[in-house]
């Protein structure tokens, strides 16, 4: 009862988890022998029952068609998802939570509430070759023409492009007074112009693609423009504050599952007279990781508590950054100890640790790497001193 969680927490918490271990793990194995694919009709089924359960739009309040979670308690969701591998978890979704305060109402009917209805999806076209850690540096241009903009850029890594409807797509505005900031878009995926460049093959084995895209002369309303022209980078800062703390609570989810394994792998292994979990290396292993994990929790839990109470922007920045480099960097190394105690078995894709420990490593690098978390602390510990963590 470490955590102080409400009966209604509880009951958020072990709803999320049932679901995952008797429906969502069961096919883990399948996805990974099958390019991440799972067969269509237990897709929908799954797609079914995460809507039934409450599990998909966590993040949005019930008038627009979500749950009216708590942040905690969209941790303790996401924290199951986080707990099953090959991205079978990420129909927990959760569509931009400042979307609507912005969007217009054109906007709303078209794309945000189909999103939180699970009709449309949505993928994000903001890295590039030369802009990634800094977004700062986008080269994909805006240009306002009359009633429209065009837009011109090469994006990369553009994650579940191939399940999108639509895009949202940032780039920097050419034209008046805002000119050199940037702006944000909706896009629709069959918009003219719009280039699948390539798929690239990478580390882990997900249903979900991360497509390399053109955008070569695409024409957009203006009304497709989120916001004010020069919002983009603030619409950015905000989901990254939420994506970070959703990382976090993914990479503690995936710790205890793994940490599960390989406690029962290492009780029931018998090497020579002594169990494996009676070796002291082993233990240490064990001991470490389960402390890791109550570590990075805690932090998580509190985080996701202070957004809750509406705590200080910046401070919430600086703790969703110091949140997520712990978990993901706690998580790689909770995976890299389960492979050791797997042994030979730990280095087989049909073993949970195999695979956490190729998925997990990309949460050392997305939504900001640990390098730029690292120097988001170092800012705030030298404006705000040592009272950011008190
Ligand atoms: C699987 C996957 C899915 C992704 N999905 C999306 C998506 O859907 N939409 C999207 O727009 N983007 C997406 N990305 C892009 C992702 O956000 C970027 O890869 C990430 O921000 C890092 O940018 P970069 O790859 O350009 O690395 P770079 O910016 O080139 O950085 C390379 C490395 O340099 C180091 N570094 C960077 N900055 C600093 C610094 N200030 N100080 C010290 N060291 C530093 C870090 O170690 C970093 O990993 C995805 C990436 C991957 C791998």
């Amino acid at each position: 009862m470490s955590h102080q969680l409400s009966p209604v927490d509880r009951e958020v918490q072990s709803r999320a988890r049932r679901f995952v271990d008797e429906e969502l793990i069961p096919w883990e194995v399948h996805a990974e022998m099958h390019d991440g694919e799972i067969p269509p009709d237990v897709r929908e089924k799954h797609e079914h029952l995460a809507r039934e359960l409450g599990l998909t739009a966590i993040n949005q309040p019930k008038e627009l068609g979500g749950h009216g979670y708590t942040t905690r308690q969209q941790v303790l969701i996401m924290e199951q998802a986080g707990r099953v591998t090959n991205a079978l978890g990420w129909l927990v979704s959760t569509p931009p939570s400042w979307l609507p305060a912005v969007a217009t109402s054109y906007q709303m009917e078209r794309w945000v509430l189909p999103t939180i209805a699970g009709e449309k999806h949505e993928a994000y076209a903001i890295t590039e070759e030369n802009a990634g850690s800094d977004v700062s540096a986008l080269a994909a241009t805006a240009r306002r023409e009359g009633d429209e903009y065009v837009l011109n850029g090469v994006k990369w890594h553009v994650t579940s492009a191939n399940l999108a409807d639509y895009l949202f797509f940032q780039g920097v505005l050419t034209e008046g007074s805002r000119a050199g900031e940037h702006g944000f878009f909706f896009v629709d995926i069959d918009t003219p112009g719009i280039r699948h460049v390539r798929t690239p093959a990478y580390t882990h084995t997900y249903a979900h693609h991360h497509w390399e895209i053109a955008f070569e002369d695409v024409r957009v309303p203006a009304a497709n423009l989120v916001g004010q022209e020069g919002d983009g980078m603030s619409f950015a800062r905000e989901w990254f504050r939420f994506e970070r703390l959703m990382i976090a609570a993914r990479c503690c989810g995936a710790a205890e599952r793994l940490i599960e394994e390989m406690t029962a792998f290492a009780e029931a292994r018998q090497i020579g007279v002594k169990k494996l979990a009676d070796h002291q290396a082993i233990e240490f292993m064990l001991a470490d990781s389960v402390t890791e994990l109550w570590g990075a929790r805690l932090m998580t839990y509190r985080t996701a508590d202070e957004v809750d109470q509406g705590a200080d922007v910046k401070l919430l920045h600086a703790h969703a950054s110091m949140a997520k480099l712990t978990a993901s960097e706690m998580a790689n190394r909770v995976a890299d100890r389960a492979v050791q105690i797997f042994g030979g078995r730990g280095y087989m894709r049909e073993n949970v640790a195999e695979r956490f420990w190729r998925e997990l490593r990309v949460d050392r690098i997305w939504e900001g790497a640990s390098e730029v978390q690292r120097a988001i602390i170092a800012d705030q510990l030298r404006k705000r001193g040592t009272g950011i963590v008190r």
